[in-house]
């Protein structure tokens, strides 16, 4: 499959196949902490950088055996917005899979477009990322396309949560020393409560990105949402989940309830249930003997499924 990828897991979406819009790797920006490494062709051009009849092709041919699954969710390299189909292939998915539900991960530089605004609606959940708000933090954290401005991204995103039905969840990735002032968070708190999101996440650098920056730790997030103090605001930083300690009878159960609806590797177990990886293997060992899971190979990868009945 060259255009779809997964399912994962992540913490935001739970089980996702990520389609993959745009080439490694095309982007309207080169953010300091991208996890996909250096934009090698910075553009706002919109075009089918990729072909739409192969993209459908492989969601048909995956979709057959109809998977279960939380999302279907344009991500992956660069930014999805670039593609002049999304809006048809968003249809295409509506019209022919009504059962699934659509997200997209975007920058949102595109979004105060007329016509990029007609290709989203549509999507269920929108993922739009505001990592500053005033134009120099953005230029030196985002590096954007010349002559891209951060007002011009915040509208975007204001006339995505009035003019679509989907939900929006603004993702704020905080980078030490960059936009963490105390000037720069009160700014973004001002935009973040005149937008009324559904939901604001923080976000902190937790894989290699692709220039040398640093994230910031759970105590300085949670210091950042209390100093905004906006109402459905969620720290999704990977190092920054707080982990639970629970009674090994009472996660087990937890275990086999998440496994047993899709399968999943250990690790994605423990970040879902906010448990240290060890407990969970300690509890996944257990479900093995009481041949309540197994565990099977995907991809390569391990992973624990639940044996119902
Ligand atoms: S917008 Fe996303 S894909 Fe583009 S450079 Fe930034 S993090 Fe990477």
């Amino acid at each position: 499959m060259r255009y779809i990828f997964g399912p994962v897991f992540s913490r935001r979406l739970g089980l996702s196949l990520g389609v993959d819009l745009v080439p490694h790797k095309i982007c309207s920006m080169d953010c300091l902490y991208c996890e996909v490494g250096p934009t090698t062709e910075k553009t706002v051009e919109r075009a089918e950088y990729v072909p739409l009849s192969g993209v459908k092709a492989e969601l048909d041919e995956f979709l057959a055996f109809k998977p279960e699954l939380d999302f279907i969710t344009f991500s992956g390299y660069g930014e999805p917005t670039l593609h002049s189909g999304l809006g048809e292939l968003v249809r295409y998915l509506k019209e022919n899979y009504p059962d699934y539900r659509l997200a997209l991960l975007t920058n949102a530089t595109l979004l105060y477009r007329d016509d990029v605004i007609e290709d989203v609606k549509g999507i269920d959940v929108v993922l739009p990322s505001l990592d500053a708000a005033t134009q120099p933090t953005f230029e030196k954290l985002n590096r954007p396309v010349k002559g891209l401005m951060v007002d011009d991204v915040i509208a975007g995103i204001g006339r995505l949560i009035k003019e679509c039905d989907c939900q929006t969840w603004v993702e704020t990735l905080f980078v030490k020393g960059i936009n963490d002032s105390p000037e720069e968070v009160e700014k973004l708190g001002e935009v973040i409560h005149a937008l009324k999101p559904h939901k604001w996440q923080l976000n902190t650098v937790a894989r290699p990105p692709a220039y040398g920056v640093e994230g910031l730790s759970y105590e300085e997030l949670k210091g950042i949402a209390d100093r905004v103090g906006y109402p459905n605001t969620e720290i999704v930083a990977r190092g920054g989940v707080k982990r639970r300690k629970l009674p090994l009878p009472d996660l087990k159960e937890e275990i086999y309830n998440l496994v047993v609806r899709r399968p999943c590797p250990l690790e994605e177990i423990s970040d879902a249930l906010g448990v240290s990886p060890e407990e969970v293997e300690r509890a996944v060992e257990e479900l093995k003997r009481e041949g309540r899971v197994k565990e099977l190979l995907f991809g390569g990868e391990p992973y624990v499924k639940g044996l119902s009945g």
